[in-house]
């Protein structure tokens, strides 16, 4: 896909910062003010039959940008006959994800830090009536490069304004998808409290709940909820409470599934559970 060095007069584009199917985002110069975003530049054709898509996540993004500090907020949005552009603040302290891979893993009360900020960032987004349906590392970046900076949720590509129906489409990162998504028997907000499960248990030990060899088994596996908290040496200094917290948002009733209101009145999050700290 080749991008045009200038977008629409007003910014410059710089080097890549990430990719998806449809979409590759670049650092972004606005070259009156100086300011640096991050451009999500959607190509036109790719998404031909598909632009309900883009129209949905600017949608949803004007309803959820600018009222929580967690969520990355859009700043502009515009087209050319090849492209879609969407601006958003720039996030340079990358993807979760890498964080997770370089470290190994999470210490627990750092784990349980993370996952407070981004269960309350959620719960923002399901009081607005949305769901948001792609929750994963690689959609969660980290402000600055700082090692304490804030979390944002991004990427609102499969998110959905809810209604009183539940929706039906199967769709999302398999590894993070909730049984009922396979089932096909409705789904909803319930969805991403699972999500915030795996990624829990990523963040503890730094491998994911539902890895199998082929997609069939992996999704059997999440339809029987068979994961375990082994091998051991990884789980050793995991608290049960930490365990716990991510059975509850693994329960594969999503009716019976916390909320995340729920979710965030769980002992682990509590601020005074007293998580293990390593020696220096
Ligand atoms: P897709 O729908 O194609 O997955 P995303 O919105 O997730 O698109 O963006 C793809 C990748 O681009 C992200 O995983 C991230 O690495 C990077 N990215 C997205 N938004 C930003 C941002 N605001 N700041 C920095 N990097 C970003
Ligand atoms: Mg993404």
């Amino acid at each position: 896909m080749t991008q045009p060095a200038v977008v629409p007069c007003q910014y410059r584009t710089g080097k890549t910062l990430g990719s998806g199917t449809y979409a590759i985002v670049k650092e972004a110069v606005h070259i009156k003010t100086g300011e640096y975003y991050a451009c999500k530049v959607i190509n036109k054709k790719l998404m031909e039959g598909r632009e309900y898509m883009v129209r949905n996540e600017i949608a949803v993004l004007k309803k959820v940008s600018r009222g929580c500090p967690n969520i990355v907020t859009l700043h502009d949005y515009f087209e050319t006959s090849h492209n879609l552009y969407l601006c958003f603040d720039l996030c340079t302290g990358g993807e979760l994800f890498d964080r997770i891979c370089a470290k190994g893993n999470y210490y627990e009360a750092d784990a349980a830090g993370l996952v407070r900020t981004i269960f309350t960032a959620v719960k923002y987004v399901h009081g607005c009536g949305i769901v948001h349906r792609d929750l994963k590392p690689e959609n969660l970046l980290f402000r600055t490069k700082d090692e304490d900076a804030d979390i944002m949720i991004a990427d609102f590509g499969l998110s959905r304004i809810m209604d009183d129906h539940l929706l039906t489409e199967i769709c999302g990162t398999p590894g993070y998808m909730a049984p009922e998504i396979f089932k096909k028997t409705g789904h909803g907000k319930p969805v991403d409290v699972w999500a915030m499960g795996v990624i829990t248990y990523f963040l503890l030990c730094g491998y994911t709940p539902f890895d199998r060899d082929t997609q069939q088994q992996e999704m059997e596996a999440i339809l029987a909820g068979d994961y375990k908290f082994e091998p051991e040496e990884y789980w050793a200094n995991v608290s049960d409470t930490a365990r716990d917290f991510v059975s509850a948002c693994l329960t594969i009733d999503p009716a019976s599934r916390p909320t995340c209101e729920e979710a965030l009145q769980h002992k682990w999050l509590s601020s005074d559970f007293p998580h293990y700290v390593p020696d220096p």
